[in-house]
């Protein structure tokens, strides 16, 4: 308790401080002195990174091997640095979930928690208190943007709580909703509650657009932030619009708060919070946009050191370098596209050799193809096959849809020269139960082929 009421304040003027003076080489020492910190105290307290570093030079942390999910989980007692077991770990967290009671920590003051495991396999991540602190102050300077009025009072909605948010109280007032409650039951309490901030999956928020266009939530909320989900374009429109206010989002995952929207709507990516490395995409596609791939290093987190990790997420990068008018010169984030996994393949028509197809270009297939379309989602289950299910508008007839889409999906396949091998259009969404990430471009093939790749190239291979 004693970190957090100190350490919060200190991170969050910390927050604004770093914003407004690291870049450039001020930047570039800060992370290179940070994380070395992080390396050295890595090396003496976790036996995982002591093995992986053996007879490497750690003073050239940016060629040590990398990891990734599947190395933390598999070696999770040995990872951390507390020495706790994933045994210990999990029926901590599971028995939080069950309960709905996310008080409980591991040992002392280590939290943890679970992630949804958009990959097939379900992480779980510990912070100590002062991690969270270090967290917590930077988020709410990032996603506040300005020190709130007291009694400014923030909803969020997640899979899961953690003691943490109940902690970070004072002049703010958060409220926790269970992504598990019934939609009327959310709406009511929004309703008394009246948020100034409203903070959520896309999904979810769009269900509480609905329900406000139907006249039934009445709130007038000044932001909205979108977490735990892609944001895509046509959704960010949607909410805009409804709620008459600007939508920004935080990009974050059990691996660190990675970027966040600042008060000109760039998401930013956290400096003072991680560095991170990128690799290029295969170029060469033809689709546009430069894609790449993080290894991320968290500059403060100890108790589980996140150090070259492979995020597989495809990200597209702002080469505008120009200062934000926000004051922040950190990197900026043009799209969050999605998971490496969720990249498609079809076969190219005269070599057959698999191409790539990037999330974005599968959404773009489908979206420009024909306005009637509300909402869709897109599956791949083998290379050169796709299911895409459609969502249409009232009165509309689908035989019509069905026909642009499949015309936008052959076109533009041809147009890299590749082909489906089968492509079917389905009326209606796949169910997604209620707590589930929703992911609309889904490669099932690229999932289950991790430690194969279908594709050569680094994306696949995660
Ligand atoms: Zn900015």
């Amino acid at each position: 308790m004693l970190a957090m009421n100190l350490l919060l304040p200190y991170h969050f003027l910390r927050a604004g401080w770093a914003t407004r003076h690291l870049h450039g080489d001020t930047l570039q020492d800060y992370q290179d002195r940070k994380v070395r910190e992080i390396i050295r105290y890595a090396a003496l307290h976790s036996p995982f990174y002591r093995e992986l570093w053996k007879g490497r030079d750690l003073d050239d942390w940016r060629n040590l091997p990398t990891v990734d999910k599947a190395a933390m989980m598999a070696h999770f007692g040995t990872f951390n640095t507390r020495g706790i077991t994933k045994e210990e770990a999990f029926s901590v967290a599971l028995h939080a979930e069950r309960s709905r009671d996310f008080a409980p920590t591991v040992r002392r003051d280590v939290t943890v928690g679970l992630s949804s495991g958009t990959s097939g396999h379900r992480g779980a991540f510990l912070v100590s208190s002062a991690e969270t602190a270090a967290w917590a102050g930077t988020v709410l300077r990032r996603v506040l943007h300005r020190l709130p009025r007291p009694g400014y009072r923030v909803a969020f909605f997640l899979r899961s709580n953690s003691n943490l948010y109940e902690r970070i109280g004072g002049r703010v007032r958060f409220r926790w909703f269970d992504l598990m409650t019934p939609i009327l039951e959310a709406v009511s309490a929004l309703n008394i509650y009246a948020p100034d901030l409203l903070v959520g999956p896309p999904s979810l928020l769009l269900s509480l657009a609905e329900m406000a266009k139907r006249g039934l939530l009445t709130i007038r909320p000044e932001r909205l932030v979108s977490v735990a989900e892609t944001l895509e374009d046509q959704d960010k429109t949607e909410l805009e619009s409804t709620f008459g206010v600007p939508v920004g989002q935080v990009y974050q995952c059990t691996e660190g708060f990675l970027a966040a929207t600042c008060r000109a709507g760039r998401l930013h990516i956290n400096e003072d919070l991680v560095t991170i490395q990128y690799e290029k995409l295969d170029e060469g596609t033809g689709q546009p946009g430069q894609r790449v791939s993080p290894i991320i290093t968290d500059l403060w987190r100890r108790t589980q050191p996140i150090i070259r990790y492979r995020l597989g997420d495809i990200l597209t990068l702002e080469d505008d370098t120009t200062p934000c008018p926000c004051g922040s010169r950190f990197q900026v984030i043009r799209a969050v596209e999605g998971r490496c996994d969720d990249v498609c393949a079809f076969p190219d028509a005269s070599t057959g050799e698999l191409r790539r197809f990037y999330p974005d270009t599968i959404r773009r297939m489908i979206l420009l193809a024909d306005e009637r379309v509300t909402d869709y989602a897109a599956v791949q289950d083998a290379p050169g096959s796709l299911s895409i299910h459609l969502a249409i508008a009232g009165e509309s007839d689908f035989a019509v849809v069905r026909a642009s889409v499949l015309q936008s999906a052959t076109d533009i396949l041809g147009r890299y020269g590749c082909y489906a091998e089968r492509l079917e259009i389905v009326a209606g969404l796949p169910h997604i139960p209620p707590g589930v990430k929703r992911r609309r471009v889904i490669s099932l093939a690229g999932r289950s082929a991790q430690r194969q790749p279908v594709l050569p190239g680094r994306c696949s291979i995660k």
